[in-house]
Formats: C-alpha cells, structure tokens, sequence
C-alpha cells in the first residue's frame, strides 16, 4: 500500500504555464528518500525549463531547491534515516560512477545529464535519487532559511569563484545580480576579495549587491570603463559572468587582467553557442566554467561555513508564501515583481 497515496505539487503544466495539483507519489525505490518539503523556492533555471526546454514534457513536478524531514527511505540507503532534516543539492548523483569518485557529482552518469536535475521540490513530498550522495542532514542550529540554498545557487555562486584559482585579497567584479551573482559576492567576500566591483542596473539588486559585499556597483553601459579605472587600469584578477549573454562575458574578458580569469556560470539560454575574443592577447586570461557543483561532501562544506558564521544568504528571501500559491510566485517571480530574488515558499 503507498505510504503516502497523494500529495500535492507544481508540474508544469505546458510551455511558459505551471499549476498546483494532486498527484500520485510512490514509495521510495532503492537509493531513493522520501521527504516531506518544508522549505522550497523557485529558481531562474525553472524559468527555462518551463518556457524552453522541449524534453521537459507537461506533467513533470517541478522544483529543485527543497528542505524537508525524511519520511522513509529505499533499500539500501544508509547515510540518512527517517527524522532527518535534510537539504538537498538540486543535482543528484550515485555516488559511485567515475564522474562521482572523481569529484564531480554534478555531472554524474547514472541518470544522463541534465536529468539528474531534481523534480518535484515544489510540492508537499517528493522522491530523492541516489539520497546518500544527494542531501546533507541540517545542523541543528541552522534554520530551514540558513541552509537552503546550498543546494543549488550558493553552491555555484562559491563554485563561480573557487573554479576560477581565487586566493584571498584578489579582486572581483561580478557581471549581474541576480541570485547566483548575488551568491558570487557573497563567496567573494567570505573568502577575503580585496575589491568587490559588481554590475547591476535594477535599484533593488544595486541595494543587495552593496548589502552582501560589493564595495562598487557600476551600471552596465559603463562597467567596463569604471572597473578598469577603478583599478588603475590593470584589471581585476576574476571576472564572473552572472548572466548568461554574450554582451557580459566579452564585458568580463576586457576587465580581467594577464593571468587573470574570466568564470562563467551564467545560463546561455537559447543560445546556439557563445564567443570568447581573441585579439592577441586570448592566451593570457584562462576562462572556466561550471555546473552547480554538488554532491554530499560539498552541502557540508557550505553548512560549515554558514554555522562557522562566515556567510548568511537569507537575506535574499525578499518574499515568502504559502506553497499553495506557487503558481502566483512563479508569476511574481517570472516578472521580477517587488524586487523579487527569492521566494520562501513553505
Ligand atoms: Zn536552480
Ligand atoms: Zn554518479
């Protein structure tokens, strides 16, 4: 008999529409938790996912940032038991392809990339893959709101600095701050960046970006001009490209300087493909780039440093609502209404 015959969860419902609805939830295969959300949130990649991504067919749940207690596990999972207050990362993995055991669980084999993308966080419970490797039990002393986002835009916003060599007293400049740019600062100024620059047109996102850490916020149409005067024209020593467009992430190879790094984490939807300059001086920057780094070992790492009180990120819950209303959020959310950067929905 299933343990927990219906719950109710946001699919999406077709292209550019979501809805809350009932729906079937099995009980847990092997490998596979059983947690009932307590916390979840909507994410700019669920943007593109509802409106573009053919192969996301109508009827999948939707939501990849969730919180929650787990209910009952699979057989064979041994890490986590029921009772637990988990968070989990919003890219699962098995814990033991060669892509896992050679550190970088983000890209695990076993489910094909992008479908170890977790579904279904948007809703009262959901199934977890691969939970041994996929969530991290919350220390008691941090709220729901504390950790959550190490799952998914925290945990790419570090990865946007630490993939790029960062050493402490370099300086920064940030292309955008939305939330994963936002996050980025954050991790620039946990991890002792000696300037922050940061480029933002939006009052709300400038206000942020100023509160989490940046020392200077430039507008867009001039970033490029004051970040090099800013630092007498040499240049930054990382630039990242929060965005996701082409403009940003030529913008970030012009401010960073020789042996420099250009990080790009941005999501270039729609794109067929992007160009990086290379008028001589190509060979002198090097340019990374990664997926929300995950996997168990990294949620800790991230929970460390929130309990270490080395970084709060709850600063950008601007809004919370009821999880019932999650097709208002995503609409909220879609137009950027209110200075919306994330929404608690619980
Ligand atoms: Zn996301
Ligand atoms: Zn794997």
């Amino acid at each position: 008999m299933p343990r927990m015959p219906n719950v109710k969860v946001c699919i999406k419902e077709g292209p550019g529409k979501v809805a809350w609805v009932e729906m079937p939830l099995p009980d847990p295969g092997p490998g596979q938790a059983l947690i009932r959300t307590t916390l979840s949130s909507i994410c700019g990649t669920d943007m593109h996912l509802v409106d573009e991504f053919p192969d996301i067919p109508a009827g999948v749940p939707m939501g990849h940032e969730a919180i929650g207690v787990v209910e009952a596990v699979g057989e064979g999972v041994e890490r986590i038991r029921v009772g637990d207050r988990v968070v989990a990362a919003c890219l699962t993995s098995c814990g033991s392809c060669e892509r896992c055991t050679g550190g970088d669980p983000q890209v695990c084999s076993s489910h094909g990339a992008p479908m170890n993308l977790l579904f279904g966080g948007q809703g009262e419970a959901f199934l977890l893959n691969g939970a041994d490797f996929s969530c991290a039990p919350v220390p008691d002393g941090l709220s729901d709101r504390d950790a959550m986002l190490v799952g998914d835009i925290l945990s790419t916003g570090f990865g946007a600095i630490e993939r790029a060599g960062f050493r402490e007293g370099q300086t920064v400049a940030i292309f955008a701050q939305g939330p994963v740019g936002l996050c980025a600062t954050i991790a620039a100024k946990t991890y002792g960046a000696s300037a922050i620059f940061t480029v933002e047109s939006v009052p709300e996102r400038i206000a942020m970006s100023r509160r989490l850490g940046a020392d200077q916020v430039f507008d867009p149409e001039t970033a490029v001009e004051q970040i090099m005067a800013a630092t007498g024209g040499r240049g930054v020593d990382v630039a990242v490209e929060a965005l996701g467009r082409q403009q940003t992430l030529t913008n970030c190879f012009r401010v960073v300087h020789f042996a420099g790094t250009v990080s790009s984490v941005g999501v270039y939807g729609g794109q067929e493909q992007v160009s990086i300059p290379c008028d001589g001086t190509f060979y002198h920057r090097r340019f990374v780039t990664t997926l929300c780094p995950t996997g168990r070992g990294r949620l800790e790492h991230l929970l460390g440093l929130i309990q270490q009180g080395r970084l709060d990120a709850t600063p950008l819950f601007t809004h919370s609502m009821p999880m019932s209303q999650v097709v208002r959020a995503y609409e909220m959310f879609r137009n950027r209404e209110d200075g919306v950067l994330k929404i608690a929905l619980s």
